[in-house]
């Protein structure tokens, strides 16, 4: 192991993932998080076959399997609930299904859990105040007044990312991609078994499974201009953008009785150009590559930046060797994902109620074909 001391700036899903590698591997881990503890948004995620495929090298596949609702694949929809096309994933094999979605709050005591075990210690409320590569070492000053040395310092501090900035320079900010996605966890529908997108008028719908008892609704929407939405408003600003969808998405709109339990994110987006590291600082997961959640692969590209890594910190020769052999293992993958998941979030917000019958039978021709591709490819050892 080319480290033994290391620092993990972001105690989200990437950050603990290559926190508990390390740290079962007998590295000494500290682990800094901005919030003042470790609640998340009470929102579900989806796991593709190769996310649970890194969930399994952290030793937490199982508990996720049991917790989660295992899915095949996506089935697509107009507004009105006519279907356009059945895409039965190809992702997954004997090892893994090829999805499994579950809730954020699992997820996170799930790799809390493992974290711990590994005998990584997290420090909550705390940031990077003033950090130094000295070569062999760096010198990291954080909020809570304490100053210590690392091997490594990783910055899997998400979005909203302040390590991007000291690894890549200035000029590296996400750029809102012009829309967002609204969410609501919702009782399960008998009939949501796997998921289910609906196409609109310039929005699209969808609705996967998270439990037995949960699922979770989303609509994704053009917001120009980014605006700030007052929470107490958005029952009312979720049923008005679903207006016009009937069917299933439809009796999901007429059960919103207000704004509990809804969430909004606007979409940004970035990819910073190779390397991603700076010496012995890197970024990984979203503070790298921040992209439209379209294919469900942004905790799974975290979490395979978290095992490519420890596995090359582990069979590395050097640390700079590692850190090429890392980015000739990651930047190609990361960009597919992040220009495919870009080019259908355009490409669908781009159909508008006139072009919708020509968009499904198009749909309905090339849809398989290019998710075949896609998930071919990452269903390929990362
Ligand atoms: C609408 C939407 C739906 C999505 N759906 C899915 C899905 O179904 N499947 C999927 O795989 N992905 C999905 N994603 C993406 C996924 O949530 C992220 O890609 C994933 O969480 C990235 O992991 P991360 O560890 O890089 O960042 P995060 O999980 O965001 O963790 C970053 C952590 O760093 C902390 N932090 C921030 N700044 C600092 C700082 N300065 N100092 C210390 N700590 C800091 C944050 O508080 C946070 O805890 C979705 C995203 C969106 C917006």
């Amino acid at each position: 192991m080319l480290v033994q001391k290391v620092l993990v700036v972001g105690a989200g899903i990437g950050g603990l993932g290559a926190a508990t590698l390390l740290g079962q591997r007998g590295v000494q881990v500290e682990v800094i998080e901005a919030r003042p503890d470790s609640s998340v948004l009470g929102v579900g995620i989806n796991q593709p076959a190769n996310s649970l495929r890194a969930l399994a090298k952290i030793g937490v596949l199982d508990e996720c399997l049991r917790v989660g609702y295992s899915h095949s694949g996506n089935t697509f929809f107009d507004w009105h609930g006519n279907l356009i096309v059945d895409c039965p994933s190809r992702l997954g094999g004997d090892d893994v299904p090829a999805n499994s979605a579950l809730s954020r709050a699992e997820l996170k005591r799930i790799l809390l859990r493992a974290a711990e075990s590994a005998q990584v210690k997290i420090r909550y409320g705390v940031t990077v105040e003033d950090l130094t590569d000295e070569g062999d070492r760096v010198l990291v000053r954080t909020s809570d007044g304490a100053r210590d040395f690392y091997d490594l310092v990783i910055g899997f501090d998400g979005a909203k990312s302040t390590m991007r900035a000291l690894v890549a320079g200035p000029g590296h900010d996400p750029v809102f991609s012009g829309y967002g996605v609204w969410r609501k966890t919702m009782p399960r529908d008998p009939s949501v078994t796997n998921t289910l997108l609906f196409q609109g008028d310039r929005t699209k719908a969808g609705v996967i499974p998270l439990s037995e008892d949960s699922m979770y609704l989303f609509l994704v929407t053009p917001e120009p201009g980014n605006p700030r939405h007052d929470p107490a408003d958005f029952g009312t600003l979720l049923t008005e953008r679903l207006a016009g969808y009937t069917g299933l998405i439809g009796e999901l709109r007429d059960a919103i009785d207000g704004p509990d339990d809804i969430v909004y994110s606007p979409l940004s987006e970035v990819l910073l150009p190779a390397p991603w590291n700076r010496g012995r600082l890197i970024v990984l997961g979203d503070a790298a590559h921040l992209c439209a959640p379209h294919l469900t692969q942004g905790a799974g590209m975290a979490l395979e930046d978290a095992v490519v890594l420890v596995d090359e910190l582990d069979h590395g020769t050097d640390l700079d060797q590692a850190m090429a052999a890392f980015t000739g293992r990651r930047y190609e993958r990361v960009t597919l994902v992040h220009d495919a998941s870009h080019a259908i979030l355009t490409g669908e917000m781009a159909i508008d109620a006139e072009a919708l019958p020509a968009a499904c039978a198009h749909m309905r021709e090339a849809l398989p074909a290019q998710t075949a591709a896609v998930e071919d490819a990452l269903n390929q050892p990362f």
